[in-house]
Order: structure tokens, then sequence, then C-alpha cells
């Protein structure tokens, strides 16, 4: 995500607003897929849905399946042909299993639901996007650290454009109707689930094995050639300092109405705005480069819990002070870490300073600027204690260890333990935990 003030505020809001972040911990089971077929209705501005989840019980056995779904109303929940009993209320579907799950046994179940949601989902005459969270267009269970695979079929208007997470696997037109099927292959966290559509230009740029799209509805082709041009450069810049590839096909920059500053999985959704401002400033690349690093920090490898939140945002956040060095020379990287330094003693002096690992804390109490800022500056006063190398060896063994994977406080300390060869605790003491 970005950092906007105005973004920043937005996302308090509604995290306070809703009323299902607290509870995901804690579940006996793991969301293994979700498959999802979403209907979209631009006249009503309404949803309907039919969705199936695979799931894994993991201790225990399991007769009450709680998951999350904010503004939707299911309408029947089914195992194969049986239906089973449910309940709905304060964001939470509650499945009353008919016979119960045993451990480490899966299974299917199939949800029909509608709705018409006034946030995670924004609609315009044109265009329609999701934002944070999920749980207002779908049912899943909105754990971070609980990483799921998606198949998600879209009807639209014909004639639209789509994006959505991972591959676009068909297309086909149906009448009036465009039903456009992705598959996205990474397990990731549900938060990173997402779509646009809209009646979009786009274009395409080489980027190595991958390719970078954009997609507008208010800027051409050309144009966007012209704005996003060095992201290319900037995701062979991650994949050699990650040393992992980029693990998809393609990554696309999808700029659209409203504010969205909002990393999904193979895209990233921005405002048009950021448009206008490239235009403008062509080295304001900041944003750009913020989001695409997330595709490996924050999406490759998952905070497994909202405490360790600044091993997303720090990190990303770093990583784009990090390629302005590159591209625009040293002198920037240590402009764009003072910002981040100034923001942070801010933060101390009005009392908001607290330990990045924010053990133990719910979605609603890690936003604000503290992982993004306070991460950043931590990581630059790493990197000048352990020295060029080492950071950027341990570095590279903690992305290569845990992409895919969800990632902990600990995961960063051992990998850098690891390529120092001496313990870090006295430095990880003092600036994370
Ligand atoms: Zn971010």
């Amino acid at each position: 995500m970005g950092v906007g003030l105005v973004n920043a505020t937005i996302i308090l809001v509604m995290l306070s607003l809703s009323a299902s972040w607290a509870t995901a911990a804690g579940r006996r089971y793991t969301v293994l897929h979700y498959g999802v077929r979403l209907t979209l209705d631009f006249e009503k501005r309404s949803v309907e849905g039919v969705e199936t989840i695979r799931l894994r019980s993991h201790s225990g056995s399991l007769t009450d399946v709680e998951l999350d779904a904010d503004e939707i109303a299911v309408n029947s929940v089914q195992l194969g042909v049986s239906p089973q009993a449910f309940s709905q209320g304060d964001g939470h579907l509650t499945i009353h299993l008919a016979l119960p799950l045993k451990p480490s046994k899966s299974l299917n179940v199939t949800m029909r639901y509608s709705g018409s949601p006034t946030k995670g989902l924004r609609f315009s005459r044109d265009e329609a996007f999701t934002v944070y969270a999920t749980s207002h267009w779908m049912v899943v269970n909105r754990d971070p650290g609980d990483l799921a695979t998606l198949r998600l079929a879209l009807t639209v208007p014909a004639g639209m454009v789509v994006v959505a997470n991972g591959e676009n696997t068909s297309r086909k037109t149906v009448g009036s109707q465009l039903i456009s099927q992705w598959e996205e292959k990474r397990a990731i966290p549900d938060f990173v689930f997402g779509f646009a559509v809209g009646r979009f230009h786009q274009n395409a740029m080489a980027a190595g094995q991958a390719e970078v799209r954009c997609f507008s509805a208010k800027y051409s082709a050309q144009q966007m050639n012209q704005m996003f041009r060095t992201t290319p450069d900037a995701l062979a810049f991650f994949s050699e300092r990650a040393g992992v590839p980029y693990p998809a096909k393609t990554y696309s920059q999808v700029m659209v109405g409203g504010k969205p500053e909002q990393e999904l999985g193979e895209f990233t959704l921005l405002p048009e705005s950021y448009g206008e401002t490239l235009r403008a400033h062509p080295e304001d690349e900041w944003l750009m480069a913020h989001e695409l690093a997330h595709q490996w920090w924050g999406i490759g490898l998952a905070c497994g819990t909202w405490g360790d939140f600044w091993l997303n945002e720090g990190i990303a956040t770093f990583m784009a002070d990090v390629w302005l060095g590159e591209r625009y020379g040293a002198a920037r990287y240590e402009k764009e870490i003072e910002s981040a330094h100034k923001i942070y003693e801010g933060l101390k002096e009005t009392g908001k300073d607290h330990a990045l690992c924010y053990a133990g804390k719910a979605e609603n109490e890690v936003s604000g600027r503290l992982p993004y800022d306070k991460g950043a500056w931590v990581l630059h006063l790493l990197r000048q204690d352990v020295g060029e190398e080492v950071f950027w060896h341990g570095f590279r063994i903690y992305t290569r260890t845990h992409m895919g994977q969800t990632v902990s406080s600990k995961d960063f300390q051992n990998a850098m333990e690891k390529a120092a060869g001496r313990s870090l605790g006295k430095f990880f003491e003092e600036w994370v935990y």
C-alpha cells in the first residue's frame, strides 16, 4: 500500500468501521483455494457470487467454520449437494457443519451470495475496482498468514477490459456479457486479491522473461509507455537484489479514478492523478517502485501476522528508496531515507513510537506510517551496521529462503545473522522488538 496521508486516513477509518478485523487469528483451519464466479451489475452497483472454498482442519475436529463476510449476504451454503446450516452477523459467516471435519482432512464448501458493497469495491459508470478489504466482495479468512490460491471468473459488460490476479486463462463474450477468467497460482494473502474493470487503453513493455503492462481509460498507450518507461528496469533491479526473478509472466499497473495505492497479486492499482504527477515530474517514481517491490516483499514473502506488517511496508519503502538511489544517484537515496527518518522522529515526538515487531497486534492497530518510515530507517541503519556486502547477502538469503511463504521478524534476523556470521541480537532488540 502507498502512504499518501489521505489514503492512510481512509484505511484507518475503514479499519475502525469494520467489525471483523480482530478475529481471524486462532481459527483452526487453513484455506487452500478460493474459486469465485462474480457477476458485476454496473447499474445497480451490486455483485452476485458463487464461491467454493477448499479448507483443511489443522487442529481438532471442526464443527463450526467461521469466515469473514462484510456487506454481502450469503444465501446458501452447500457441501457437495447437501445444504449446510449457517449464520451471518458482525462481519462473520459461520458454517455449522452437519458432520464434523476431522483433523488434517479437507472439504469444499460452496456459497451463493449477493450484495451492494459500499467499501471494498468502487463502482463508477464505466469502471469498477476493488479496494481494501476483500471481505466486502467475497467470503474470506481474513488472516494475512493464511495463504491461498485463487481462481476468479468475472462477468462484466462486453467491451470492458478486466485485470485481476495471476494469468488471464480465458475470455469469452456471451451476448452482451464478457466472462473473463483469471488464475492466481501463487498462494497469497486474501488482502491482495482484487480486480479492475474499465474501458482501458493498454500497453505492454518487455521486462526480461516478464511483461509490464499498463492500463488506463484516461491515458493513451503511448502516454503510459512514457510515464512508466522505467518500470521494466526497476523490475530487473529488484529481481537482482532479491536473488529471485519476478515470480510471474506479467505485471500490470492499472490507473483508475479515485485514490487507490494498492499492491495486489501480479498487479497494482494507482490513481489516475499519479499519471499527471509522472508527466510533470518523471523522477517521482517512488510509488511505482514501492508497489512493484511488494510483488516480492509483502506478497511473495507475506507477513505471517499483522504485528510483522513492517516486513511488508518497511522493506517496500526502503527498496523504493534504494531504486531511486540506483537510478538518480546516492544523494537521492540519502534524501528519501532522511525523509523517512524525519517522519519517524515526528512520530516519536508525538508519542507514537513502538516496536517495529508489534507482536499480538490486530489489523487496525498496525496502520499509520510507523511500519513504513521507521521500517525504512531501521533497514538503512542495519545496512550501515553490517556493511553493504553482508546486508545484500543477508537480504538475498531472506528473500530466497522464504519466497512463497509467510515470514516473521525472526526469519529476517536469522538471514541477516547468517550473512553476518555473528549475532545481531543487540541491534534487533533495540530497533525491532
Ligand atoms: Zn506498501
